[in-house]
């Protein structure tokens, strides 16, 4: 099985792959923990290229066509060779992130699904959550974990990180089956059995 987590930073989704995946691994299942950008050696070189250099170094478009190249290598590379042997994988932000965040200006969300049907033949998750947050909470969350440091790609202010809540909610909104909102508020072990409650059938 392949689950993707998404949202806004500050909402915790590299706490609950670690946390899920242990409670996984608790039910005698092998699970690999991913993230996004990176994965795979050749997206981790990827992420580097993304995360580094000035904010505007990449056009809108160069910077879809990075994610999705890093994307179809992780997908290539890491994931499939698990799903293959049977394993478990949960991954820290996927194409949705690409989705919310390079999918929102230049390109549209059509744009995104095009790139990565040529890069990686449209390949979805099993299940994809979205862990929400009041924004005032996220705020204060992601200011704490980055110390207020203003986000590395591109210029972001509130406005920016709103839309992005919004076409999460949406795209949970045109594809209940596979996206689905988790309240990440509380403490992580709480967050941790909601997502655990909401993969019950994926583990009959
Ligand atoms: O929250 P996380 O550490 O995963 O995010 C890393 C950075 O990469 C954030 O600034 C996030 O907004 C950005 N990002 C992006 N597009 C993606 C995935 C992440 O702009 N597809």
């Amino acid at each position: 099985r392949f689950i993707t987590l998404e949202g806004g930073e500050g909402a915790g989704k590299s706490t609950q792959v670690r946390d899920l995946a242990a409670a996984l691994r608790a039910h005698g299942l092998e699970v690999v923990e991913t993230r996004e950008p990176g994965g795979s050696d050749g997206a981790e070189a990827i992420r580097a290229l993304l995360l580094t250099g000035a904010a505007d170094r990449w056009s809108p478009r160069a910077e879809a066509l990075l994610f999705a190249a890093a994307r179809a290598d992780h997908i290539e590379k890491t994931i499939r060779p698990a799903l293959d042997r049977g394993a478990w994988v949960l991954s820290d932000r996927f194409l949705d992130s690409s989705r919310a965040y390079q999918g929102m200006g230049e390109l549209s969300d059509a744009d995104i699904l095009a790139l990565h049907d040529v890069g990686s033949g449209g390949f979805l998750p099993d299940r994809t959550f979205i862990l929400t947050l009041p924004e005032a909470e996220a705020e204060a969350r992601a200011n704490v974990r980055d110390g207020g440091e203003a986000d590395r790609i591109g210029g972001r202010d509130r406005a920016f990180h709103q839309r992005v809540a919004q076409a999460f909610t949406r795209f949970a909104a045109e594809d209940p089956v596979r996206i689905r909102p988790i309240d990440a508020s509380g403490d992580p072990a709480q967050v941790t059995a909601r997502l655990l409650e909401a993969i019950r059938d994926l583990l009959a």
